[in-house]
């Protein structure tokens, strides 16, 4: 059984769809991020699984606990004995920290367990010394918040999630408010105090680079529909459709009108790609950055812009008539670019192609 799983589950505000048909499942001591583009109804799902907001549909179980479960198509909600068991399974972390400022480090994170889990006080502090600890902000405890740096907070109130020993560790963009560094240095510290506790994470970020680098699984939401769950590697490499393609890789995918004749991927007037089984259509054609090959007889001809040597690799930005954006290769900085314009093979598994319409992914081959 799932550590928590979501099914169907359905959330309006007035007209507003915001939750179609959102289904998860999260397995326990897995670390798991929700990503997709502002809007897309990441926060409303967290808020729909942690009672702040109140479901319209569908199933949210947490160990086989419902919060909320459908009964010949009715919503059955949990009662108060149950709703206070479910509390107990999850802690939650905002993006703005939350915390009281006129509270110490200490009793930010000690007054929900003593007033309201009813723990010992003493018994509280502890668990408390022994998670700033985790934390690397041992001797902080007495500080005050507005003493400590965002990320100093940010872990504050991780340890504030977790004092109350939470089963499922819930996370709404903890780093969107610091800083480059901060951001970069707090993420690996959250990785490390996963790995130490081992607890199942739920990672909501908008930053696909901090989703790939975090995750054992992410989940890629538009719209409020979930487009594609999997390995970070895998949804990179295989993406269901040309928006999953898009919203991953920096520098992003670089997208080629092409189409599919002769069981061949076509570019412009270039055989690109191998695609027997592909039916002729007109496609959209990504190709990774690392897909492109440099190579005198290959059958992609660009044309050369710069030229960025970025030590181990060099980045190419150059053009061609059927992509309308500039095409960025990544090649190896062994490979030297001098003409005007540069000829490329491709990686086949570094291209993929996307159906014109319906923009989802077409298998080649
Ligand atoms: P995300 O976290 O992915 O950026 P949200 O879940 O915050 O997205 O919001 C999804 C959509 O729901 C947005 O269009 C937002 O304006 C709307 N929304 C969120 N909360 C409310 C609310 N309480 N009342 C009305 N609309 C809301
Ligand atoms: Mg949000």
């Amino acid at each position: 059984m799932a550590l928590l799983e979501i099914n169907h589950l359905q959330k309006s505000f007035g007209s507003l769809n915001v939750l179609k048909d959102i289904n998860l499942q999260v397995e326990e001591g897995q670390v798991i991020a929700v990503i997709g583009p502002s809007g897309s109804g990441k926060s409303t799902m967290l808020r729909c699984a942690t009672t702040l907001e109140q479901a319209d549909a569908g199933d949210i179980y947490y160990d086989g606990e419902p919060l909320i479960h459908m009964v010949n198509g009715e919503a059955v909600r949990a009662d108060k004995q149950q709703l206070k068991k479910i509390r107990s399974f999850f802690g939650l972390v905002f993006q703005d920290y939350n915390l009281f400022p006129h509270f110490t480090v200490m009793r930010n994170i000690t007054e929900a367990p003593v007033h309201v889990a009813g723990v010992s006080k003493e018994k509280a502090e502890e668990r408390a010394l022994q998670l700033l600890a985790t934390m690397g902000l041992s001797g902080k405890e007495n500080y005050y918040p507005s003493q400590l740096s965002g990320g100093q907070q940010q872990r504050v109130a991780i340890a504030r999630a977790l004092v109350k020993r939470p089963r499922i560790l819930l996370l709404d963009e903890p780093l969107s408010n610091l800083d480059a560094r901060l951001r970069l240095q707090t993420r690996e510290e959250i990785r490390r105090i996963q790995r130490e506790t081992g607890i199942t994470t739920v990672f909501v970020t908008h930053d696909q680079e901090e989703a790939m680098s975090i995750s054992d699984q992410i989940v890629v939401m538009k719209s409020g529909l979930v487009q594609q769950i999997g390995r970070p590697q895998d949804v990179y490499d295989d993406p269901v459709n040309l928006f999953v393609a898009k919203f991953l890789g920096t520098p992003p995918i670089n997208v080629f009108e092409g189409r599919i004749e002769n069981g061949q991927l076509w570019i412009g007037q270039a055989a690109v790609l191998p695609a027997p089984a592909a039916q002729p259509q007109k496609v959209y054609v990504g190709i990774r950055p690392e897909g492109f090959i440099p190579d005198p007889e290959g059958p992609l001809e660009c044309r050369v812009h710069a030229v960025e040597v970025m030590g181990r690799d060099t980045s190419v930005v150059c053009s061609h008539d059927a992509a309308s954006a500039q095409i960025r290769a990544i090649i190896d900085a062994e490979n030297k670019i001098s003409g005007k314009t540069v000829r490329f093979r491709l990686r086949p598994a570094k291209v993929d192609a996307f159906h014109i319409e319906t923009e989802e992914r077409i298998a080649l081959s």
